[in-house]
């Protein structure tokens, strides 16, 4: 059963259809390999872009809350310097202790690069450098001017970073305005937030080789920007996309967009600071945020797809392999098999007469040894039938050789007739000779079969005239024993040939059971 099942299997393996899709098979499981593959790589690449907003937005919300208390450190000097300049008034000794309290601030706080307070005209009043410079005027800052103009206006004004007149070093006015008890205009105090303050901080971030960190004006000019280019502050970014479509929506939001100031693709976090009309943005550029993945990307993807190749050639050497395998193995089935049903013919052909189709004498010999012996043993009778064709040899002068056979195999069908039980056996016995072998078969029983045999060629008629009564006829010689164990049965064969003997010489065409005292008269 199980050598069924394989070549079934092997049979349907061995399907031209088969193979192909055997192929596809291979083909599909490198493909998704690398598909598998490819989707791991995208699934990075967001998760590297989703971690780089977090880490932006997070910067972001950072930068604001140190401008915030950068500023708001800043705006808590001003505003007891305001009430210093309004209450204490601006005489020699008022300035002079002012002058004081606003250098020991520069000095306690680095992020002050300077105090300064200004009178209604806009000359120096205090600075926290020292005595202010004679004919020193600040009236045309642009923070002055605010103050001088709004005099409803009485909170913190940031302004556009300007370059100190003392030191000459970049900072971020941050003022605020004086005034007289009926609200007339007196002066404006100053704090000067140092740029370089900012810088420092800023760089202790690490943005990447393209990143930015910028602190920008609500109207868009940036006041710091990291890595310092001095050329950007107060340059404006308020055609950016930022203040243009995202601010106006969200006073928070990440996006990836094209920087207008060096046209470099960057992820922008944006952060409206609350108190002071500022925002910070920080920026990684896409291609830091994604240099280390595509590294990745390059190696991960040259082993998955040099794998999915070897894969795919192993898989196809394999199917030629179990292809050629079976094709072998198919082949020597085949071989097997024809050699089977060659042997088998063989076997047929040395145990059965070509002419005939009866047992050949080989198997007759074969068969009488087994029946002889059983009968032996069982001590059962086992007759014995030679039938020799009278005249024969005159048959084939006359009607030649060939039809000589024809006659022959006449005389088979006859004898073959004489076969009654599975155990009897009929067989040519050589030339023109043949018998049958008829176990548990008494001398009647043997008598009977024998005439029963020579009416039949009787019946058949077959002209032969080189016979007296003109027709094909035959003599059979019958022995019927129960067989000594010591004997053998040639005894068997040479009573029936005797008998056989007796029947020819008594005049053929007749039946003669052995009798010993003939026999002996004969032999
Ligand atoms: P008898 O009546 O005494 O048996 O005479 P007979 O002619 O039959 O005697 P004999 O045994 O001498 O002759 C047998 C002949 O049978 C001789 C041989 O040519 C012929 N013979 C034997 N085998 C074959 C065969 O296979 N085919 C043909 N056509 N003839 C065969
Ligand atoms: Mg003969
Ligand atoms: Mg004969």
């Amino acid at each position: 059963m199980s050598e069924n099942a394989v070549s079934n299997w092997q049979r349907w393996l061995l399907k031209p259809s088969v193979l192909p899709l055997a192929r596809i098979f291979v083909v599909l499981v490198c493909l998704s390999l690398v598909a598998t593959d490819g989707w791991l790589i995208w699934t990075n690449r967001a998760i590297q872009l989703r971690d780089a907003e977090v880490e932006t937005s997070n910067l972001a919300s950072a930068l604001a809350r140190q401008a915030t208390d950068t500023l708001k450190k800043a705006d808590t000097v001003l505003i007891s310097m305001v009430e210093r300049l309004e209450y204490g008034g601006t005489g020699p000794a008022a300035l002079s202790r002012l002058q004081l309290l606003m250098k020991q601030h520069v000095h306690a706080l680095p992020e002050l690069h300077g105090l300064f307070a200004y009178d209604r005209n806009g000359n120096w009043l205090a600075s926290s450098f020292g005595t202010p410079p004679v004919g020193a005027n600040n009236a045309d800052r642009e923070y002055f001017i605010y103050h001088r103009d709004h005099p409803n206006d009485h909170s913190v004004h940031i302004g556009l970073p300007v370059r100190s007149r003392t030191t000459g070093a970049w900072i971020i006015p941050v003022s605020r305005r004086f005034e007289d008890a009926q609200g007339n205009f007196l002066g404006v105090a100053l704090a000067g937030v140092s740029i370089d303050y900012f810088q420092k901080f800023y760089a202790t971030f690490d943005v990447r080789a393209h990143g930015s960190i910028n602190l920008v004006m609500n109207s868009g000019e940036l006041v710091v920007h990291s890595p310092f280019n001095e050329k950007l502050i107060g340059a404006s970014i308020a055609d950016g996309v930022i203040f243009r479509d995202l601010l106006p929506e969200s006073p928070t939001g990440t996006q990836m967009l094209t920087s207008i100031v060096d046209k470099v693709e960057r992820l922008y976090s944006y952060r409206q600071i609350q108190e002071f009309p500022l925002v910070s943005i920080a920026a990684l550029a896409r291609d830091d945020i994604l240099a280390d993945w595509r590294r990745d990307t390059v190696v991960q993807l040259t082993v998955v797809s040099l794998l999915a190749g070897l894969l795919g050639l192993f898989g196809f050497y394999l199917i030629r392999l179990i292809k050629q395998g079976l094709l072998a193995e198919t082949e020597l089935l085949a071989t097997r098999d024809a050699l089977r049903s060659f042997n088998q013919r063989l076997e047929k052909q040395a145990l059965e007469d070509e002419l005939t189709g009866l047992a050949n004498r080989r198997r007759f010999m074969r068969t009488l040894e087994d029946e002889f012996a059983r009968a032996a043993r069982y001590q059962r009778p086992l007759a014995l039938i030679l039938f020799d064709v009278d005249y024969f040899k005159q048959y084939n002068d006359i009607y030649g050789h060939s039809a000589g056979d024809d006659c022959l195999r006449s005389v088979a069908l006859a004898i073959r007739s004489g076969q009654k039980r599975p155990a009897d056996l009929a067989a040519r016995y050589g030339g023109e000779e043949f018998c049958l072998l008829l176990p548990e078969t008494s001398s009647e029983g043997a008598l009977q079969v024998a005439e029963q045999v020579r009416l039949a060629i009787e019946a058949q008629a077959i002209v032969h005239a080189g016979c007296p009564w003109m027709r094909l006829s035959l003599s059979a010689g019958v022995q019927v024993c129960v067989p000594n164990p010591e004997d053998g049965p040639e005894a068997l064969i040479q009573a029936a040939d005797k008998a056989l003997y007796a029947a020819k010489a008594a005049g053929r065409d007749r039946v003669q059971l052995f009798d010993p005292n003939i026999a002996q008269f004969i032999g």
